[in-house]
């Protein structure tokens, strides 16, 4: 047992890409505090944010269905397809400002520009897309998008997907050259690079194991050294706790009321990875399907190219499926864990409300890859099996708890930030919009956790991103002015040019 302690003002812990977000906010804004990072592994963006472990959308909702639904009078709801949008223009703008201001370089090592696409078969679907995209079409978020039922069209527009098709289905697909591909895993690193030679502590390998409030109101982090086994205590005023899927078990750690009654529901997920670069070489897209029957929103089926290691990649998935862990490199004890006597009763609604879900998962864990291929064959009719490897991606703990709408025990697919009424604590549940949204759900937790310094920290947050506080889609002009210093900035002015 070490007697290290230190005092600081502000601990993160977990060095993924949402730590990584507001601890580069605060550097900006309050550069003399001290913040202290630790996290369990042995580098930054491991877990979740790591850029083989997510699809590395840039989420702006441009080609995910599940943030256009269709109302019950037929119409279609573009509102939270409108509110990612937005959220997804805050992150450019503050990674614009990072790049302007040499704090990170290399954008191209982190985003490129990628056309986003939905595609669907059958009319019923067909017509789906196509009153979305009358819907869309008109907003200024979704400028540039195109609509095309015309398989030469498509043909040109996705070749691997178009070729050997046999079926007499309608299909049809929207296109939107200002889509992006971002690698959350270079973007962190980069981010944590930046706050070290900002001074700021980071501790790898560095476990935090429990914390309590002290008598001044601060906490003090009882934190586990995993090389050597040593413990410290570690005490700041504000907490964050950033740990993606390890942030529930910590929340309840720390006891506060707010935390109370909320369960988490683990989701694993694998990609399939082409091996074959001629067969690479023949997409260049984010193309989205619709989720099936049953299946959750975040299993929505796409094939993507990614760009990793400066290297063109074509992944294809994520098969969604049930591991009772909450982290990649958790503990198959991390779901019966969590389930105390705060939130049982939410936890047993939830456990009897989704055993339809629970099983579809577990059936999907059960596939075989020739079943997989049976699936990606949907997208590329003639796949072979030898030209693709399967990759286990990171896992998402998805919310559980009650609400007015969805009664006890409803699973969330969002993502929420739990804070102490007094702001010296937050956490980040959840794990969809994800990482496209971090300067945003950072955003908030300054909200909610320094409302006392919000006000005069208002002149230098519209520096970095100059839209805060206002409206795009209210505002089109500035849009456009914003979008288009954010692609110079970002390098993504091809995202003009057709593919
Ligand atoms: C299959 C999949 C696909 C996804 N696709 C996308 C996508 O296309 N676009 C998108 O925007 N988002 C996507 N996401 C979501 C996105 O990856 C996450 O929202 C984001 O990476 C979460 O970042 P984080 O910092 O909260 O968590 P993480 O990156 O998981 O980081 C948490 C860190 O905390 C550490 N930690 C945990 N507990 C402790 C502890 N007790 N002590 C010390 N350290 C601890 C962990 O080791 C880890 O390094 C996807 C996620 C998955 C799983």
């Amino acid at each position: 047992m070490s007697d290290r302690q230190t005092q600081t003002d502000v601990i993160l812990i977990g060095a993924g890409i949402m730590s990584a977000t507001l601890g580069t906010l605060l550097k900006e804004l309050v550069p003399e505090w001290k913040i202290t990072v630790f996290e369990k592994l042995a580098s930054a963006g491991e877990e979740s944010s790591n850029e083989w472990n997510n699809a590395g959308t840039g989420h702006a909702a441009l080609c995910e269905l599940n943030y256009t639904v269709e109302k019950p009078d037929g119409s279609i709801d573009i509102s939270k397809a409108v509110s990612i949008n937005e959220q997804f223009q805050v992150s450019r703008q503050f990674w614009s400002y990072l790049v302007n201001r040499d704090l990170i370089r290399n954008p191209h090592e982190f985003i490129m520009p990628l056309p986003h696409m939905s595609m669907v078969q059958g009319e019923k679907d067909v017509a789906f897309l196509k009153k979305r995209f009358e819907a869309l079409t008109g907003n200024p978020l979704f400028q540039g998008m195109e609509y095309s039922d015309d398989p030469a069209k498509l043909a040109e527009w996705i070749p691997l997907i178009m070729t050997d098709r046999k079926t007499n289905e309608p299909i049809a697909a929207t296109k939107i050259d200002s889509g992006t591909d971002v690698n959350f895993g270079a973007l962190t690193r980069m981010l944590f690079g930046h706050l070290k030679s900002q001074g700021v502590g980071i501790n790898y390998k560095h476990s935090v194991d429990n914390m309590k409030r002290t008598d001044d109101g601060s906490w003090e982090l009882k934190v586990r050294n995993l090389d050597g086994g040593s413990v410290e205590r570690h005490t700041a005023k504000f907490v964050f706790i950033g740990g993606g899927g390890g942030s529930l078990h910590l929340l309840q750690k720390s006891g506060i009321p707010e935390g109370r009654g909320i369960g988490g529901f683990p989701v694993s997920g694998l990609f399939m990875v082409c091996t074959n670069p001629d067969i690479v070489e023949q997409h260049h897209a984010k193309v989205y399907g619709k989720a099936k029957v049953g299946a959750p929103p975040m299993s929505v089926p796409h094939l993507d190219t990614r760009f990793i290691d400066n290297k063109k990649s074509l992944l294809f998935g994520p098969f969604a499926g049930f591991s009772p862990k909450f982290l990649k490199t958790g503990s198959l004890f991390d779901l019966l864990g969590s389930v105390k006597p705060g939130n049982v009763l939410t936890m047993l609604a939830a456990g009897a409300k989704n055993v339809p879900l629970t099983k579809y998962l577990i059936e999907q864990v059960l596939q075989s890859k020739e079943k997989r291929m049976e699936e990606l064959r949907e997208f590329i009719p003639n796949a072979r099996s030898e030209d693709w490897d399967l990759v286990v991606a990171g896992q998402r703990v998805q919310v559980i708890k009650d609400t007015a709408a969805g009664g006890k025990g409803t699973l969330q697919f969002g993502t929420e930030v739990v804070s102490a009424a007094d702001g010296s604590i937050a956490a980040l549940l959840g794990a969809s919009p994800g990482a496209s949204t971090a300067v945003s759900v950072m955003l908030e937790v300054l909200k909610r956790c320094f409302p006392q310094h919000i006000g005069e920290w208002e002149e230098k947050l519209k520096e970095m991103i100059p839209s805060y506080g206002v409206s795009l889609v209210k505002n089109p002009q500035l849009h456009e002015e914003i979008h288009a210093a954010t692609a110079q900035a970002l390098g993504l002015s091809r995202e003009l040019q057709p593919v």
